[in-house]
């Protein structure tokens, strides 16, 4: 992943017609601090666990750091790290009053009781607190947290610094969260592949798009695309692929997955009802004309992307595509928007609520998606205004990014003897 994020970078400062110093470069890349901690939790069995923790605080130059913690046993410092730097290209790209964090702890929820949950996230807070804040930095869900897991950060940072809704976002709509925040990537996910696929092809109503990937984020982007006319012919998971040639019913499948336990795909089983049941890399194999990673890091390899038969590639994961089969794409004349633009509803709405939440407020649904779509379609006709036949999607994007966060910099960072 820091390879793919590394070459990104070269690639974009290769497209500036002015030289960047080396230490600009270098700030630019690089994050400004790196937190780690352990915690240690004595589980209900009495065993000893001992987790590692991390927050990484990219960048701060258009405002507190932002981004998610992840609780996945997989995480690391390098993948907090690169998604921190996705982060401050994001809310650089959609001109957010944020720069760009990430954090981690090596931890399986699914294996936690809910006490045993809310201990970690309060030890958690406790190695933290000093370092997040509404002003500071301020986290949100990614893989693994939720909307209860914030509301435990939010919780346990009001014990030492009184009532903080600020202090995180993505929390129960209940308290102090935004109406819309949970479903606002895929929203976000949705539009763009409207927006890309009607400007290079024809009416959505007349796409078919299959979908990697259906926990938060896939769901979602099934699930506006195909109240937009889009046909939805396969949808996965890390253990199978849903497959309808005439388009899965996605309203339905979503009610009665709501009904089962995680929701989850591979437990529901009555999917026959629904289309064909295959393995999960079918995905891949599948005929569609918009292809959407949702699912997590390095999915379109060199391997896997000559497979796809789809012309357009939504990044609605982070870093779903490594850096050659991105070339690849290039070279094959097949259009990707990438995760920095595909995939910011979901920081987008976490302004909203953080905005929301300085303010006391609470808005209405509708009133939210007006926003997150007018935000979104603001960065989109800034990136196709910007992009010329020279430069991919991601390539402008970073432009913009880069251009953004180097303007940000005090001015005597510039100055040469
Ligand atoms: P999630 O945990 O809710 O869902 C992930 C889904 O991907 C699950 O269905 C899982 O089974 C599937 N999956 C995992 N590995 C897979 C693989 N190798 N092949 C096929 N399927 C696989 O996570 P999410 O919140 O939906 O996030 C998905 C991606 O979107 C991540 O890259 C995340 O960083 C990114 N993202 C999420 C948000 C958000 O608001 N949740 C915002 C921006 C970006």
């Amino acid at each position: 992943m820091k390879e793919t994020l590394q070459n990104f970078y070269k690639d974009a400062f290769a497209k500036f017609d002015k030289n960047f110093t080396e230490q600009q470069k270098f700030l630019i890349e690089n994050p400004q601090k790196k937190i780690s901690f352990e915690i240690p939790l004595v589980k209900s069995n009495g065993e000893l666990d001992v987790y590692k923790g991390f927050r990484v605080q990219h960048n701060n130059l258009n405002g507190p750091f932002k981004g998610g913690m992840r609780f996945s046993p997989d995480v690391t410092m390098e993948h907090c790290e690169v998604l921190a730097s996705l982060m401050t290209l994001k809310t650089s790209l959609t001109d957010l009053p944020f720069g760009g964090g990430k954090g981690g702890v090596t931890c399986n929820t699914k294996k936690l009781s809910n006490k045993e949950l809310s201990e970690v996230v309060d030890k958690l807070v406790n190695a933290m607190h000093t370092s997040i804040g509404s002003k500071i930095d301020i986290p949100a869900p990614d893989m693994g947290t939720n909307a209860e897991i914030m509301k435990m950060i939010f919780q346990s940072y009001s014990q030492i610094y009184g009532y903080s809704p600020g202090v995180v976002t993505g929390k129960p709509t209940y308290m102090s969260g935004l109406r819309g925040r949970n479903e606002a990537t895929g929203k976000g996910a949705a539009l763009i592949a409207k927006w890309a696929y009607e400007k290079h092809f024809e009416k959505i109503e007349n796409s078919k798009v299959s979908i990697q990937g259906f926990g938060n984020v896939g769901k979602f982007t099934a699930k506006f695309l195909s109240n937009m006319g889009a046909k939805i012919v396969a949808v996965s998971n890390s253990s199978i692929c849903l497959y309808n040639e005439k388009g899965i019913e996605i309203e339905k499948l979503l009610e009665d997955l709501a009904k089962i336990e995680n929701s989850s795909l591979s437990r529901f089983d009555n999917l026959s009802k629904y289309g064909e049941q295959e393995k999960s890399e079918k995905i891949f194999e599948v005929t569609s004309d918009i292809f959407i990673p949702a699912a997590t890091e390095n999915t379109i390899t060199e391997d896997t992307v000559k497979l796809l038969a789809a012309d357009l590639i939504i990044e609605a994961a982070n870093m779903p595509t490594t850096h050659l089969a991105d070339k690849w794409l290039k070279s094959n004349n097949k259009i990707i928007i990438p995760d920095i633009l595909a995939s910011a509803g979901g920081v987008i709405g976490s302004y909203f609520e953080w905005s929301q939440n300085s303010q006391n407020e609470q808005w209405e649904k509708s009133e939210v998606y007006k926003k997150i779509e007018k935000k979104l379609s603001q960065a989109w006709i800034n990136v196709t205004s910007k992009k010329d036949k020279k430069n991919t999607y991601r390539e402008t994007c970073y432009i913009i990014a880069i251009e953004k966060l180097v303007k940000a910099m005090p001015l005597s960072y510039s100055e040469s003897k």
